[in-house]
């Protein structure tokens, strides 16, 4: 069985992640969605929240899983049996970014890490420019999945 998992903050999970997820789903069996806790991050959205909009928008999605984790994503990665780290690259500051940790992980694990660029019209969008829109009463329905544009307008 060929897993992958797909770590990250996701707060929130934005059309950029979706795009990845979607298009990766051919290439393996079956994709988590890790959450990584970082407890010296600040957040956002709850963790509940977070996962609960990456639930929704899977949820018909048999091969797509959510799941936390706390400490190395290669720790993770072994205690669930993923061999692969999926990652999206959107340009030269995330390529120059994510390289040093893959090759960081590959060292330490073994485990590859497997990249796929952003689509052009889903580049531009990052989680944080997200919560700065959010934050401002702005509109994020073209940015995000159906499930974070509902809890935000209820
Ligand atoms: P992190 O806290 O690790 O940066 P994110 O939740 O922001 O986690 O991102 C998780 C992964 O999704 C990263 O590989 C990131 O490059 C990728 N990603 C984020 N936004 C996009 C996008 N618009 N297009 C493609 N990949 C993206």
């Amino acid at each position: 069985m060929k897993r992958a998992i797909f770590p990250g903050s996701f707060d929130p999970i934005t059309l950029g992640h979706v795009d990845i997820i979607n298009r990766a789903m051919d290439l393996f069996d079956e994709i988590v969605i890790a959450i990584g806790i970082n407890n010296d991050k600040k957040y956002l959205f709850s963790l509940e929240q977070r996962l609960q909009f990456i639930k929704d928008t899977f949820a018909t999605n048999k091969k797509v899983k959510v799941q936390t984790y706390e400490g190395l994503t290669i720790n993770y990665c072994k205690e669930i049996d993923a061999d692969y780290i999926l990652r999206g690259l959107r340009n030269p500051a995330d390529f120059e970014f994510e390289k040093a940790i893959a090759q960081t992980n590959r060292n330490l694990s073994g485990i590859e890490t497997v990249f796929l660029l952003t689509s052009a019209n889903t580049a531009f969008i990052s989680s944080s420019i997200v919560r700065d829109v959010y934050r401002h009463n702005g509109d994020i329905s073209s940015l995000v999945p159906d499930s974070v544009t509902k809890f935000t307008l209820e």
